[in-house]
């Protein structure tokens, strides 16, 4: 359960080498520690100095409820910064099944040949060569490789974008329910950092013999998985909520409070026959059409399964899930209120292989420099299209991301941190959002904390909001090295954590506690940030951009956390 495979991609050489689990990192905090100890930080993130980590989470194998997720890392080529982008999806279970925990992809190849790094059935890993993939979308080429490898194998794979090394590209994972890579580590152009080794494709054959994590007390860790087992059933949001609308059950709440952005983050609210259209039961009555549904699991064993299907007029699956993020930013971001549109909008991104948050960002800020009309589909579909042939200068800009797009068209807002695209909540009603924009150590990235579910907090107040994030960042880091972020959502009280500490005493044989629990947090967001001032950044690119701060929204807000404030919240 405990190998690591260093792949150089100019000798070939595959390295074994045994991985420590008493450093009780994994997951963010693993590809934050090889990144910040072996890679340089001034690096070309595109040159032969980065490397690409995929890790497995510290309970991998376990059985422990949405523990398989895989984290990608390396340096980010999109924002410069150190990255860990992770997905859901069957990838990481299988490296687990392999006895895999992490994969570090180093150097790259002397010729333009592309490779396929394959762990077979019996958990051997070799890379072969793969320049017949080379052109081919995410979805095709995991339907030749399915065809090649076995139809059960699990494939992490980049689209055109990644081969381009467009600076939005993703890296997309077979999803579990469906088989589709349709599952997106979207963020950071991870991607494109894929493609700077040459590497196409990661082929996981279904493993034939199963490595399972060695349980040390096994009555310990059962005590442990039980209980997390129940705080996730118990709480209305994990237990039920999730499992009927997903993410998409935001849009809602965002509509109501106005922080579900508008024509570009205009500060603009939606109105009642917008929200008719975009609301989360115009998407329930979306998915279920033709054969699509909800309540659906990215991963194996995951209890919460917030994804959804949803399928075309044929009964196949355009998309797998629909997101929030997605939903909200091709949507009332560019004026648009259909869902037809939206999943195609979808599809389009995961085939091509782009984040669709930040290529979203980017057509809304064509939208607004007066290059398209507000709410025009076909337009849209249009630029996509010119994304992907790389026909024009603005597709190939749209594909490099919000921020080479608002730099192509001189446009003066334009929704980054550290040239990555916000998140689908506007930071003026939701203060403590700006500050995670702000203060990530990833760029404008809204997993890293998100304070939009607390109670008892005016979210439209500046004040407080630094220490509140500083107090959600560290257990989300946590969360990070562990599970899926909406596993997390029922988990971050004590007693929980108590018994998060316990499945880890049980499964590793390792002495923790709720204390150590939230070292682990620290240490991660420690490492990432000085990986980062090493590279260059200094507190003060902590900040918002300027609009945010000088444009009220529709509620007479604008964003009020001060810049030295933010500036030193890590100090
Ligand atoms: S909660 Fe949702 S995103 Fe997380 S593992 Fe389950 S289905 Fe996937």
């Amino acid at each position: 359960m405990n190998k690591i495979y260093r792949i150089n991609m100019r000798s070939k050489e595959i390295k074994e080498d045994m991985f420590d689990s008493s450093m009780l990192l994994g997951n963010r905090g693993l590809t934050a520690k090889i990144v910040s100890e072996e890679v340089n930080p001034t690096c070309d993130p595109l040159g032969s100095g980065n490397k690409l980590v995929l890790a497995t989470g510290i309970l991998a194998g376990s059985g422990v409820t949405t523990t398989g997720r895989l984290s990608f890392g390396g340096k980010s080529p999109l924002t410069n910064t150190i990255k860990e982008s992770n997905v859901g999806g069957s990838a990481g279970a299988e490296m687990a099944k392999h006895g895999i925990k992490m994969f570090v992809i180093e150097d790259q190849p002397e010729t333009d040949t592309w490779y396929i790094l394959r762990i077979d059935e019996n958990s051997n890993v070799s890379l072969e060569e793969g320049t017949d993939y080379q052109g081919f979308n995410s979805y095709k080429t995991t339907e030749m490789l399915k065809e090649k490898y076995g139809s059960k194998s699990s494939i992490c794979v980049i689209g055109k974008a990644g081969e381009r090394k467009l600076l939005s590209a993703s890296i997309q994972v077979t999803d579990n329910s469906t088989g589709h890579p349709a599952r997106a580590a979207g963020r950071g152009g991870l991607g494109a950092l894929m493609g700077s080794k040459g590497l196409k494709a990661i082929v996981l054959e279904k493993a034939k013999s199963r490595n399972k994590l060695e349980i040390v007390d096994k009555d310990k860790f059962n005590e442990g998985k039980k209980s997390i087992i129940n705080f996730i059933k118990e709480s209305p949001i994990t237990g039920v909520g999730l499992a009927l609308l997903g993410t998409m059950a935001y849009v809602d709440v965002t509509a109501e409070s106005n922080i579900i952005p508008v024509n570009n983050f205009s500060g603009k609210m939606i109105n009642d026959e917008q929200k008719e259209k975009i609301c989360a039961n115009a998407f329930a009555d979306r998915a279920k059409m033709h054969g699509g549904r909800s309540g659906v699991a990215c991963q194996p064993g995951c209890i919460i399964r917030c994804s959804n299907i949803v399928n075309n007029e044929q009964g196949e699956m355009i998309t797998s899930g629909l997101e929030y993020e997605t939903a909200a930013l091709f949507g009332p971001n560019c004026g648009i209120y259909d869902y037809d549109f939206l999943v195609e909008a979808d599809r389009i991104c995961d085939e091509f292989g782009v984040d669709t948050i930040d290529v979203a960002n980017a057509v809304a800020v064509t939208m607004d420099a007066g290059e398209l009309e507000w709410g025009d589909k076909e337009a849209v579909l249009d630029l996509l299209k010119e994304m992907i042939e790389g026909s024009s200068e603005l597709g190939v800009a749209i594909g490099n991301g919000t921020a080479a797009t608002g730099e192509l068209l001189k446009h003066n807002r334009v929704p980054v941190c550290k040239n990555q695209g916000l998140a689908a909540y506007d930071p003026r009603n939701l203060q403590g959002m700006g500050v995670q924009y702000a203060s990530c150590t990833q760029g404008a990235d809204h997993t890293g904390g998100h304070p939009m579910t607390v109670e008892g907090v005016d979210h439209t107040n500046p004040e407080g909001q630094v220490d509140l994030m500083k107090n959600i960042q560290v257990p989300t880091a946590l969360c990070d090295n562990l599970m899926c972020l909406f596993a997390f959502t029922a988990l971050a009280t004590p007693e929980a954590l108590e018994a998060i500490a316990k499945s880890i005493e049980g499964a590793l044989g390792i002495e923790c506690d709720v204390d150590r629990l939230m070292q682990i947090g620290v240490e991660t967001i420690k490492m990432e940030r000085e990986f980062n001032e090493k590279a260059g950044f200094r507190p003060e690119d902590d900040v918002l951009p300027e609009f945010f701060y000088k444009e009220k929204n529709a509620s007479g807000n604008v964003f009020g956390v001060k810049k030295e404030e933010l500036a030193a919240m890590w100090k």
